[in-house]
């Protein structure tokens, strides 16, 4: 099922690009992500008018490559194979942008790699001089989302499940389906934004302070983040039809880095009984670099080992591929900054480091169900993981979890016998329960394993500015 190791993962291949030889870089010649990105000299003035996508491009060290520079010179030559016998061919499409890309056949992109790869290697036959011009540095570009026709967010961390349900839910914390099947529901693309966008405090309705009375109203108190993967899904399926575990990965074009923010007193009052509405919609972050499938292959791990005790997933979410490698081996990190920290220039600090191997359900099991009663999924869908969460302390994916329902409001407190509302202190000496006006949340995640090159997912940012008046 997964993409197999070749050439491309050779820990000892370099670029002629010095910058992807540096050993702390994310974006060695062995990752080589998909970007939509415009040089930032282009901009346009005017914000609402600047719906762009593409053109595609391909991250290596600190530039971006313009893949159809490349291919209109002639030097993508292996791609014609897929040109179609009609004369109809999809290239164009396929290579103008992200979502373009991800609607191209599996051999497509494998190719695309492939000749990439052989292109920006030291010892190339091609004119380097050239493929410089047609490079752009990275901190000179502007990277948009991926053009996202549909999002759906899971909930596919059975620690962070059960944290969550051991605070809302303090007798009930894990219902009887969550070994079952994966928990979804059905987000919003329109307010997809990339790395880098401000987040506004969302206003909305709390729960009011005693049963049965008025609701509060004004600014999230409990605003937080969730530090979840995104899969992008290439090629979807026919409408009634569905896509089985066998070929999910097929159906996935990579991962990205997602902030799936969260405004927890609205969600408390409003999740029940059809799940997160306005708590969720306010805002997601992606991150822009697509980590191909094929980038990650060296990284993959089992999944989810489940206890003895624990039900085996139905015949249409299991396989032996999934069991031995659906899994993904990803290091998570959250970094925290507070404007106090900005202004005497205090780095950020690391608030957590999970990993994405602790998933109860893998990506190929989300598609498999997503799709089980033929719901179509499109080229360039987002499907969200949920919060990545581990056993330790330090490895929850949300500050909920973290701070342990700093909940200052909360009538009664709601508190778990045994845990205790552990504030973070930063090194300001400024206390955090829940984020801030000006706070900046910084989430990166890589891969590592021994006798491979480190590649990583770039960062994941975003910082809070204060609600609108009321
Ligand atoms: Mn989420």
């Amino acid at each position: 099922m997964p993409y197999p190791i070749d050439e491309t993962h050779d820990p000892n291949l370099e670029s002629w690009l010095e910058s992807a030889n540096d050993p702390n870089t994310d974006f060695p010649i062995q990752n080589l992500p998909f970007v939509d990105y415009e040089p930032a000299d282009q901009s346009i003035s005017d914000p609402l008018i600047d719906d762009f996508a593409g053109p595609l491009g391909v991250v290596i060290g600190d530039q971006v490559l313009d893949i159809n520079k490349v291919f209109d010179a002639g030097l993508l030559e292996g791609l014609l194979a897929y040109e179609d016998d009609s004369g109809a061919t999809d290239i164009d499409y396929w290579l103008h942008a992200v979502n373009g890309l991800a609607s191209a056949p599996s051999g497509f992109r494998h190719e695309l790699r492939q000749q990439l790869s052989r292109l920006l290697r030291k010892g190339t036959d091609a004119d380097t001089k050239q493929l410089r011009d047609w490079m752009t540095p990275v901190a000179e570009c502007r990277f948009d989302a991926p053009s996202i026709r549909d999002y759906t967010d899971f909930y596919a961390s059975l620690y962070h499940a059960t944290n969550v349900g051991s605070m809302f839910r303090p007798d009930n914390p894990l219902l009887p389906n969550y070994k079952h099947i994966p928990i979804g529901y059905h987000g919003r693309a329109s307010s997809i934004v990339p790395s880098g966008t401000p987040v506004r405090r969302p206003i909305g309705q709390q729960a009011p302070a005693e049963d049965g009375g008025m609701p509060n109203f004004g600014p999230c108190k409990m605003l937080d983040y969730e530090m979840e993967m995104g899969a992008i899904i290439a090629r979807g399926n026919e409408l009634g039809e569905s896509i089985s575990i066998t070929d999910a990965e097929d159906h996935i074009l990579g991962l990205c880095i997602l902030n799936d923010w969260s405004a927890r007193d609205l969600q408390k009052w409003e999740y029940q009984p059809l799940g997160p509405f306005l708590a969720k919609n306010f805002a997601s972050t992606v991150s822009p670099y697509i980590v191909t499938m094929e980038a990650l292959a060296p990284f993959r791990c089992p999944a989810f080992e489940r206890d003895a005790k624990d039900p085996q997933p139905l015949p249409y979410m299991d396989s032996d591929a999934n069991r031995k490698a659906g899994g993904f081996d990803i290091t998570l990190e959250v970094h925290l900054s507070t404007k106090q920290m900005r202004d005497k220039g205090i780095d950020p600090v690391r608030i957590s480091k999970g990993n994405f191997k602790d998933m109860y359900w893998t990506f190929a099991q989300m598609v498999a169900h997503h799709t089980v009663n033929g719901c179509n999924l499109q080229p360039g869908d987002l499907l969200g993981s949920g919060t990545v969460s581990g056993t330790a302390r330090d490895a929850r994916g949300s500050l909920l979890e973290l701070t342990w329902d700093g909940d200052p409001f909360a009538n009664p407190p709601v508190l778990v016998p045994g845990t205790q509302r552990t504030p973070l202190k930063m090194p300001t000496g400024e206390e955090r329960k829940f984020l801030q006006d000006g706070d900046e949340v910084i989430m990166k995640a890589y891969c590592e394993r021994d006798g491979f090159r480190r590649i990583g997912f770039g960062e994941c940012r975003g910082v809070i500015e204060p609600a609108r008046s009321v």
